[in-house]
């Protein structure tokens, strides 16, 4: 816990979210039966990872649209965290849906802020309604909202001033504008990069003014995103769309499975947990490594775990997950199938007895020939395969060591 603890508050996770939530998996680990082929601590950051989903939401929250008239999305936060472009951004993603939209220019106080959203509006093809700076921004709401239904836009997208601080004069601003605008999404844009403080920011946003959900911007930075832990969990408001650069199409809604897999930063560790779930029951896997250990380890089990293996899906996977083995290439996969395939046939055509006794095969040549010309082999494939049950018992014997007194990878690295 002290591990998981630490990993969140490097993530930028703020304390007490941190506090509340060690102690929730905590509470839910307590007392889990242990799955064979898992290490406990494995098996741990798996219930911390679902937590995590669940506490950003589980699924994908998808931007609310209104039924009658145009859909009116305003965009609030500080200064700097993206929100110019991501109106943009927005626009340009709403296209693809086969939305038309229209962008309110309502930073009235820096009027790079007023040229910079039309020069974007004209990169994605979207209108941009301008009022210049001497216009108070909920009367350039009022204006560009009436503009909108005029033309039948679809969706309004208005862009606000932001502080370096909050500040009562923002706040009050933004209330007006939401008077006027009643939009449909209220979205706090928030950078990915804020930290600690996203906590505070996201309360104070919410209580201020009451916010629909929120946009994490700058992903694509160094930040492992744990201001997307603090939204959720200080507002009850999900966050719907991540920016993961500056280009207008590096919008995309948020997956709070991936983001989880992020600040944890151990993905593939969570699927390796999870294809040993679902693959091994527990006293299948018990039953095997007995077998493995005292070397009974036979050709009904070879097959068993072929065909195991064969579900968890491609080999590559399975075998990069699993901590202390390499990479292996996309050929020495196809290799691997084949040669599954080939053993399953010769398997097939061996007797009972003949399965359950590998020994019988490698004393008997004449049982190794009746073998080949049943599943319509050579020979020399069948011993082959013989010799290669003998490798595997020791190749088993030796993975299952690594699986039970090997290292994984720590939750801070
Ligand atoms: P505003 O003050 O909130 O309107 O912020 P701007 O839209 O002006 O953006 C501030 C800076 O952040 C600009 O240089 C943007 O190009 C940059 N920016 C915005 N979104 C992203 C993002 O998702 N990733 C990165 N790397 N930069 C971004």
């Amino acid at each position: 816990m002290r591990d998981i603890r630490r990993a969140l508050l490097e993530a930028d996770v703020s304390l007490p979210v941190v506090r509340r939530f060690v102690q929730a998996v905590s509470d839910q680990a307590v007392g889990v039966g242990l799955i064979r082929g898992v290490k406990p601590d494995q098996q741990l950051v798996k219930i911390v990872n679902d937590e995590l989903v669940k506490l950003m939401g589980g699924e994908v929250s998808e931007l609310v649209f209104s039924k009658s008239g145009p859909t009116v999305i305003l965009l609030a936060g500080l200064q700097g965290v993206g929100k110019t472009t991501l109106c943009a951004k927005l626009a340009n993603y709403l296209k693809k849906q086969g939305k038309s939209s229209m962008l309110i220019a309502g930073d009235v106080y820096r009027p790079a802020a007023i040229d910079q959203l039309v020069i974007l509006g004209e990169q994605v093809g979207v209108p941009v309604y301008t009022a210049g700076t001497e216009v108070k921004p909920s009367e350039i709401a009022k204006q560009g909202l009436e503009e909108a239904k005029k033309k039948k836009i679809d969706v309004v997208i208005m862009d606000t001033a932001g502080r370096l601080q909050i500040d009562k004069g923002m706040m009050d601003e933004l209330k007006e504008v939401k008077k006027v605008l009643n939009p449909t999404e209220v979205l706090l844009v928030v950078d990915a990069m804020t930290g600690q403080e996203a906590a505070a920011l996201v309360t104070t946003f919410n209580v201020e003014i009451g916010i629909t959900g929120a946009i994490l911007t700058k992903l694509d930075g160094d930040s492992r995103g744990g201001a997307a832990l603090s939204v959720k969990e200080v507002s009850g408001k999900p966050i719907k769309l991540v920016g993961r650069g500056e280009r207008m199409e590096d919008l995309e809604p948020f997956y709070p499975d991936r983001m989880a897999g992020r600040i944890l930063g151990m993905g593939d560790v969570l699927s390796f947990v999870e294809k040993a779930q679902e693959v091994m029951r527990q006293e299948d896997a018990e039953e095997l490594q007995k077998k493995i250990m005292s070397a009974k380890f036979d050709f009904n089990d070879f097959l068993k775990q072929t065909r195991a293996v064969a579900r968890m899906g491609s080999m590559t996977r399975v075998i990069g997950m699993i901590p202390g083995m390499g990479k292996v290439t996309p050929a020495q996969v196809r290799e691997a199938e084949k040669n599954l395939k080939l053993m399953e046939a010769m398997i097939e055509a061996m007797t009972p007895e003949e399965r359950e006794k590998p020994e019988l095969l490698a004393e008997s040549p004449d049982r190794r020939r009746r073998i080949a010309k049943d599943s319509g082999k050579t020979e020399q494939q069948v011993s082959q395969l013989v010799a290669q049950l003998f490798q595997m018992r020791v190749r088993m014997k030796n993975l299952m060591g690594i699986m039970e007194g090997g290292s994984i990878p720590t939750l801070s690295n």
